[in-house]
């Protein structure tokens, strides 16, 4: 039989700093979340080697008496609940009482901390979950935590650690979604001694977002507001013609907590249901707020999730505050109620008041087929004739058969590949902007331009540095003239920070070609059908574009005939 036995509370605490400490980044959560229950309206981090070598956070909140200070580091102690109850009427970002001893577990820590400045306060030394050392110390009121060598003591855990500016990346991450929430804090962060972002207290949400993303991005987005008796949903969200490669412009925040929710990222896709691409993503600074009582955020160790007693409710008061500020079928009057059941669907950008008209199923059905019987009375047979599908789809057909395209698929295929040929041969042309544009970037996309702005300037991009987080590209590649060059940048931020230096340049390649290429809703005419198919014939390889997805379908008379069972 085997002996059962207590763990040692030492051993205790690193293996639940294996849920809480997954990566420099959660300790700079942890920190930060103690510094805003401490009611600090000051927190300065210093980050050295991406986290890795140093985390140092210092506040100007409550401090801590001498008792307190050591007490912290014991395994469940916590000042911010007492009993169950509480457990439902959290208001505080912490109160599980395990982040201090899990974090002082797996590194060396140092803190000092004191309740006013005219006492004495206290330092406390805690090596891989073991005190060192309690001093009688002077120190301002506040406190100031400084975690070294973070995983020294598990050397596997330290293998899983990215590089320095992966691991940079997601502090930056972190700080900047408790800077959105918490825009009263005046909050500094310096990595190897550069200070990356400096954001005074600003007087509400809109001014911190302004101070992250500058203020056309911000002013470039709507903003939501809806109460009801028990919940208030508020915050930004873009229209269905600003959006982004990947989710990073999307934070929700349940009572001020930065967290990742199934029904709220569902109810965001839902009312852009139909407006944007697939592939591509809103962007959401959402704020929900509701009774402690009506959300259980005890349902993951890093606080990182919540979990809604009534999320119906929730669902359906996102998607309307924002189907209600973004336009979409739904908000249509009686006039355009009528224009649908004729001709057109009609979709409202209210930004502008600009109707844009889609045509209806049956008044596209009616037009196929008129144009198909027209091509077969035709002796004009030879030819192929061209039709375009919902905007989207090139239907060409001749007496061999029956061609679709794909337009968007095709043309990136046709892009990615001359694109290539001319970056292998060092040929990519640039060509400048009548008016060179400015654009502004956060503080991660700012390190990750510094850092490849060779490899930007070798596919043709001009771009330089402003004042603090401006740059203005001059130029963009030729074979991309009619792009937009904001999102063509930032789509090339994320996609260089996403891919290992492998395939890089083929992931570059492939966000480039799809920026020049015609998007689905954009009518082209026979003589630009038709160039794009020829084009689209002669890459190498014709039937993928480059994310791999299908780019041509044919269906041959002679397999028609089989279909048809006539053979
Ligand atoms: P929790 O935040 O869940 O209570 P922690 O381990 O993060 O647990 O912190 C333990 C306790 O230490 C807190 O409850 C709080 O009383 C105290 N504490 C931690 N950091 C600070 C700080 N920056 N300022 C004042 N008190 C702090
Ligand atoms: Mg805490």
């Amino acid at each position: 039989m085997p002996s059962i036995r207590i763990l040692p509370e030492e051993l205790v605490n690193k293996i639940a700093a294996g849920e809480v400490v997954e990566r420099p980044a959660s300790i700079v959560k942890e920190l930060v979340e103690n510094s805003i229950d401490a009611k600090s309206t000051r927190i300065t981090i210093d980050i050295q080697q991406g986290g890795k070598k140093l985390i140092r956070l210092a506040d100007n909140g409550c401090g801590m008496e001498r008792e307190d200070a050591i007490l912290a580091f014991e395994r469940h102690a916590t000042s911010k609940l007492r009993d169950e109850a509480g457990l439902w009427a959290i208001k505080t970002m912490g109160f599980r009482g395990e982040a201090l001893p899990s974090i002082a577990s797996v590194s060396r820590l140092m803190m000092v901390t004191s309740i006013d400045a005219a006492r004495l306060g206290v330092k406390v030394e805690i090596e891989g979950g073991r005190l060192i050392g309690v001093y009688d110390t002077g120190a301002p009121k506040g406190t100031l935590v400084e975690v070294k060598d973070i995983f020294f003591n598990m050397p596997a855990r330290l293998k899983f650690l990215k590089a320095m500016n992966t691991e940079l990346r997601h502090i930056i991450e972190i700080v900047t979604q408790h800077a959105i929430a918490n825009y009263r804090i005046h909050f500094t962060l310096s990595h190897n001694r550069k200070l990356l972002f400096d954001f005074p207290d600003s007087r509400d949400i809109r001014s911190r977002l302004h101070q992250i993303y500058g203020m056309e991005f911000v002013e470039s987005l709507k903003e939501i507001d809806s109460k009801s008796d028990h919940l208030n949903v508020h915050g930004f969200v873009s229209l269905p013609q600003v959006t982004m490669a990947d989710r990073t412009h999307q934070v929700f925040f349940v009572n001020g907590r930065p967290v990742r929710n199934a029904t709220l990222t569902h109810a965001l896709y839902e009312a852009y249901r139909n407006t944007i691409h697939k592939d591509r993503h809103p962007v959401a600074f959402l704020f929900i707020e509701m009774e402690p009582a009506s959300v259980d955020v005890n349902v993951h160790p890093t606080k990182r999730e919540v979990a809604f007693r009534d999320q119906g409710s929730i669902h359906d008061m996102v998607v309307t505050a924002i189907r209600e500020r973004i336009g979409s079928l739904e908000t249509v009057n009686d006039k355009e109620r009528k224009d649908i059941i004729s001709e057109h669907f009609q979709w409202r950008d209210i930004e502008n008041g600009k109707w844009w008209e889609v045509e209806s199923d049956v008044a596209f059905h009616s037009r196929v087929m008129e144009e198909m019987q027209g091509y077969l009375l035709s002796t004009d047979r030879e030819d192929y004739r061209f039709i375009q599908i919902d905007g989207t789809f090139i239907v060409a057909v001749s007496h061999q058969g029956i061609t679709i395209i794909d337009q968007h698929a095709a043309h990136e295929r046709i892009l990615y590949e001359t694109l290539k040929k001319a970056y292998n041969f060092k040929q990519i042309t640039s060509q400048s902007l009548l008016i060179p544009v400015v654009i502004e970037l956060s503080p991660a996309e700012t390190i990750i331009l510094r850092e490849q702005m060779g490899l930007i300037t070798s596919i043709g991009i001009e771009v330089e540095e402003f004042s603090g987080a401006s740059f203005i590209i001059r130029s963009v590649p030729s074979v991309l003239s009619g792009c937009d060059p904001r999102m063509l940048l930032l789509d090339l931020l994320t996609t260089i920070s996403k891919n290992t230096s492998t395939n890089l340049m083929d992931a570059v390649m492939a966000t480039m070609a799809c920026h020049g290429a015609v998007r689905a809703n954009q009518p082209l005419n026979s003589n630009q059908m038709s160039q794009l198919m020829k084009d689209l014939e002669k890459t190498d390889m014709p039937h993928t574009c480059p994310h791999g997805r299908p780019t041509i379908i044919r269906f041959m008379t002679e397999e028609l005939k089989r279909m048809f069972k006539r053979r």
